[in-house]
């Protein structure tokens, strides 16, 4: 894997509130990363940041190594899909997907071709003529999508694009997006405050808690090896039993709690007496004979 994207010691503030401070993230090419947090804690921010609606306060973004902190919006080779899928309502289906192709001077014959092709690839073939008002809200999400994808951007970047469809469209939608980035391959950035749709969606899974990175993982380390208390209690059910380090043992370290000894599987082994907190998912607990 190689990284695309590249947020070194990436800090925000306006005016004196601090938002994020010193963030460093790395995005690896073709990958569908989700940014999953609670409400308020900067997800947008970073995306805004990466896309260029927003100036870093200090800190640089790099992409493929290159310094593009100061580059313009339209001059970075993403694409942006906002939650209210901003389309042209006097524009045809067609003609919303291929305005970013139109405003390059892209021969016409050219733009046909591929707005058939990502019209295909959105499985709305039938729908060029419609205008968005004719359009279901989960059909306009893949219009936003066709949009998005035509000009090849490097990153798609893609802010809570599901949050106004209901359960079942929602967990189709989810399953739509995850198919068409594996078939093209280009990177996504996914902001979500759903844990579930971040499990469903992305390849890794970037925890942000209050403008902090918590954890960057697969689902399955970040709910089989929580390296905070907070990621140990947003997955999930968990058991979270304040411990003491004792010497390390054979697997992982041993610690003291007011339940006994207990020797982990899992996390790292610390100076005798270093407090800490020992998590047990409910669905590891067995009862033994006694
Ligand atoms: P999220 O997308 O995770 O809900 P945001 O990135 O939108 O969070 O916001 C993070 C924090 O930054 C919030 O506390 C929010 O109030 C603050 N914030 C966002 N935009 C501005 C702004 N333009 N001016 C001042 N504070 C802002
Ligand atoms: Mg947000």
């Amino acid at each position: 894997m190689t990284t695309i994207l590249k947020l070194e010691s990436v800090s925000k503030s306006y005016g004196s509130i601090n938002i994020l401070n010193k963030l460093d993230l790395s995005i690896e090419d073709g990958e569908f990363l989700a940014l999953l947090g609670p409400s308020g804690s900067g997800k947008t921010t970073v995306l805004r940041l990466i896309g260029g609606f927003e100036d870093v306060t200090a800190g640089q973004i790099l992409l493929d190594g290159d310094d593009i902190s100061l580059l313009p919006i339209n001059k970075r080779p993403f694409h942006t899909v906002f939650q209210d899928y901003a389309l042209f309502p006097h524009l045809t289906v067609a003609s919303n997907v291929a305005y970013g192709l139109a405003v390059r001077g892209t021969p016409k014959a050219e733009i046909r071709r591929k707005v058939a092709d990502a019209l295909d690839l959105v499985q709305l073939a039938k729908f060029g003529d419609r205008y968005p008002s004719q359009l279901s809200g989960g059909q306009r999400q893949r219009v936003a999508l066709a949009r998005a994808i035509i000009c090849q951007p490097r990153l798609v970047l893609l802010d809570e694009p599901l949050a106004a469809l209901d359960f079942e469209l929602r967990r189709q939608m989810q399953q739509f997006l995850k198919d068409i980035q594996r078939n093209i391959k280009t990177t996504f950035v996914f902001v979500t405050h759903d844990q579930e749709e971040a499990m469903n969606v992305a390849d890794r899974i970037c925890v942000m808690q209050a403008g902090r990175i918590e954890q960057l993982g697969s689902a399955s380390e970040l709910y089989r090896k929580p390296q905070t208390e907070f990621v140990a209690r947003f997955f999930g059910e968990n058991n979270l039993i304040p411990a003491s380090s004792e010497e390390a043992g054979g697997h992982g370290p041993t610690v003291n709690t007011h339940l006994g000894k207990f020797t982990c599987t899992s996390g790292e082994k610390h100076m005798k007496g270093t407090p800490g907190i020992l998590a047990i998912r409910p669905e590891s607990l067995t009862f033994g004979a006694a």
